[in-house]
């Protein structure tokens, strides 16, 4: 079936009149542009463009990242040039439409450094304008939605680098719903013996666990209704991709217990806590499996409660409470400020970007520390798509750092200014020396002393993580 131009306009009535009109310039443009043109599957090209503008609109986006949308493809695949574009349509549009251009380009290229300075680009094309991330991600969806038109070879490729970069780079500004499908559809190119015997289990799980979900969900809506909380309770299956991941954790494909949970969406935070105490109340929970992303929320933005609990006929359940707010910045990520910030969205976007997301931090760090593109892609590997280790402060702030870590990485993530006059720390209580190897759910306690005369050498061999490295390097050069 081919999406058309006119279910585009069905979905961008949250648009005004001019917006709207300026998407349809963009759609006459690039239509004439792309005139004769067919993609492989046949149909006429400007079909593509329509569906990557089709996934924005469901994010709700404005109207210059839809324009862009339809015209991702024009200055590459087509003679319109870029200034022709800046001319018709302004510079922000240009911009967007060169971003998504440039990482296009740079996919063709294969040697090595090339494709460690192109990963580079890619990653780095966040700190100019996160919607030029947002429309190569749709772009890409779109392909890999259409794979099977490709042959074997491109098809493989393309699934490949999807699940090295896209699927990384859609969980870092926490758009989920395009993290999941890009994995299942990657998934089902590179292994489709296993995704399909995926697919099996999963549908007799679900169809397993069926009555007993049906019977808490409802049991849920009635008790948060009779409460006067107005909710929504969803359920929500995983992702084949997602389950196969779980079944290789577990070592085992019975009891996957979180394949299946119910999302309990609130309208306040503050009844997040009394519909947790309510389904604690009715059902008990297993005290080791209860999270509270609300307060300590996941590096990329994540946030809910999650509790396990014995549900009816003994089965196992996870439940997810959280507002509506963040069921949407779960879905879509940063993504989601398009609907929650209708005004300025791009800036806004950028802003959170910048203060929120640990792993921008982190990014820019490492780009401006690492010159040579492959250093940089091993330590962005080791650093931000690496195993990571979760530990403590003292006063209960939740800390992310790579695997292996040590409490002098922890002393520089927490308190920069202070870390170089670290003596040691106590961990969990007792005292451990700052080469200490942190471990999940470690609290730790540093105990500084003024009379140090700061950071030497050895120092640089204990840390792992970027910031430390740099300010160790800037307080030696000093002193
Ligand atoms: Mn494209």
């Amino acid at each position: 079936m081919s999406y058309t131009f006119e279910m585009l306009l069905d979905k961008i009535n949250y648009l005004s009149n001019n917006d709207k009109s300026l998407v349809v310039k963009a759609y006459a443009f690039a239509k004439s542009a792309h005139y004769h043109q067919l993609r492989e599957s046949g149909e006429p090209y400007i079909t593509h463009p329509i569906n990557v503008a089709g996934i924005l609109a469901s994010f709700e986006a404005d109207a210059n990242t839809l324009a862009a949308a339809l015209l991702h493809d024009v200055v590459e695949d087509t003679k319109t040039s870029l200034e022709e574009i800046r001319e018709e349509f302004g510079n922000d549009i240009a911009i967007l439409v060169d971003g998504v251009t440039k990482l296009t380009m740079m996919e063709y290229k294969n040697k090595e450094d090339n494709k460690n300075a192109n990963l580079r680009k890619i990653i780095m094309s966040f700190r100019s304008d996160v919607r030029i991330i947002l429309i190569k991600l749709a772009d890409r969806l779109h392909n890999m939605r259409t794979l099977q038109y490709k042959d074997p070879v491109k098809r493989r490729r393309k699934a490949l680098e999807t699940m090295d970069l896209y699927v990384p780079l859609a969980y870092f500004i926490g758009a989920y719903d395009i993290k999941t499908e890009l994995e299942d559809l990657a998934f089902q190119y590179l292994m489709p013996q296993i995704y399909y015997e995926t697919v099996a289990l999963k549908e007799e799980a679900v169809y397993k666990a069926t009555p007993a979900i049906n019977e808490m969900q409802a049991e849920i809506e009635r008790m948060l209704t009779s409460s006067q909380i107005s909710n929504e309770v969803k359920i929500k299956i995983k992702n084949i991709y997602g389950i196969h991941k779980r079944i290789l954790e577990l070592g085992s494909k019975n009891d996957i217990h979180d394949l299946i949970s119910l999302r309990i969406i609130v309208d306040e935070i503050m009844e997040c806590y009394l519909a947790l105490g309510l389904i604690h109340g009715l059902y008990r929970p297993i005290n080791e499996e209860f999270k509270d992303y609300i307060s300590n929320p996941k590096t990329n933005m994540y946030s809910s409660i999650h509790t396990t609990v014995f549900g009816p006929h003994s089965k196992i359940i996870q439940n997810q409470i959280r507002t509506k707010e963040m069921d949407l910045i779960d879905s879509a990520g940063i993504g989601a400020y398009f609907k929650l910030s209708k005004k300025d969205s791009k800036n806004i976007m950028q802003e959170e970007l910048k203060e929120k997301y640990q792993f921008y931090k982190s990014l820019t760090e490492i780009d401006d520390t690492y010159f040579d593109n492959k250093d940089f892609v091993s330590q962005v590997n080791k650093e931000i798509l690496g195993k990571k280790v979760y530990v403590y402060t003292a006063t209960g702030v939740s800390i992310e750092l790579p695997e292996d870590s040590t409490i002098l990485d922890f002393a520089y993530k927490v308190d920069p200014e202070n870390a170089d006059k670290i003596v040691c720390a106590y961990v969990n209580e007792k005292e451990e020396n700052i080469g200490y190897k942190l471990k999940n759910m470690d609290r730790i306690n540093i105990v500084y002393s003024n009379n140090l005369t700061g950071p030497n050498k050895e120092w640089l061999d204990m840390v792992h993580i970027t910031s430390a490295k740099r300010k160790i390097l800037e307080n030696l050069n000093n002193n």
